[in-house]
């Protein structure tokens, strides 16, 4: 009994607390969220970081799916992705409890990003809003254009950058929309510098404690019961 107990109020008290971070190629979105896991505390998780990791992976058998997928600025198939954000969560929170708050950028892209994630996380970490890095098209590829001369990445050139916004368009603003409809987005104007960008306040553990408490006296009830 205690130790049921004990392993529910352990599982309550580790469930990862997430926000997603989207917005156009180029927006800003890593620049920014280095300041956030500064003044937060949050671990940071970016999917394209993660995927060009795997793809480097000796031994990865996925190394040439994924390159062909960035290159052509395709979203990678959503087991892939969520696997990599899965063992990336479950990697920082068993190396440090305290790092139970994470930043996952770049994710979700499109609507199977979205069901891949309700499928495999529903219940097992909550999403408390998107942080939307908002400017103009041509602002993104203007910055993925000069970031492109020292990146050394696959895709920071016109032909890549072309489908990457196009592929934003399509399959990344309505997921954008959708949470906006349900009031989960706070908005960044991400067209200014980077010193004049203005994040929204990103502290969630107020709630994240009300939560929590609330969570182990049902856990509590429902045993005794
Ligand atoms: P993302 O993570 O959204 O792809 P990055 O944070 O990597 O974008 O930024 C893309 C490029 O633009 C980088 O070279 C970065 O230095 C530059 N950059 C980021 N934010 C700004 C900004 N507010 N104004 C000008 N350049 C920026
Ligand atoms: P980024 O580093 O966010 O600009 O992403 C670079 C590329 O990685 C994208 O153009 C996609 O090909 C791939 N990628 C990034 N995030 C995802 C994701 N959530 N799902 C699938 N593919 C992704």
């Amino acid at each position: 009994m205690i130790l049921r107990l004990l392993s529910a109020v352990f599982r309550v008290v580790m469930k990862p607390q997430v926000v997603f971070v989207l917005g156009g190629p180029g927006a800003g979105k890593g620049t920014q969220c280095a300041k956030i896991v500064e003044n937060y505390g949050y671990t940071h998780l970016s999917a394209g970081d993660l995927l060009r990791a795997e793809r480097c992976r000796e031994g990865s058998e996925y190394g040439q799916l994924i390159d062909s997928f960035i290159k052509e600025g395709k979203i990678v198939p959503v087991e892939i992705t969520i696997s990599l954000l899965k063992n990336a969560m479950e990697e920082t929170m068993q190396n440090d409890q305290e790092k139970f708050r994470f930043l996952i950028d770049g994710f979700p892209r499109n609507q199977d990003n979205l069901q891949g994630w309700t499928n495999v996380m529903e219940g097992k970490a909550d999403v408390k809003f998107v942080l939307f890095f908002d400017c103009s098209n041509q602002v993104c590829v203007d910055r993925c254009l000069e970031r492109g001369k020292s990146s050394g990445r696959t895709d920071d050139n016109r032909e890549s950058l072309e489908k990457r916004i196009q592929t934003y368009l399509q399959s990344t603003r309505p997921i954008i929309e959708q949470y906006q409809q349900q009031g989960k987005v706070r908005t960044v104007d991400a067209s200014r510098s980077v010193e004049e960008v203005s994040l929204p306040p990103c502290n969630i553990d107020q709630r994240y404690y009300c939560d929590l408490i609330c969570s182990v006296i049902c856990t509590i009830t429902s045993c005794i019961h």
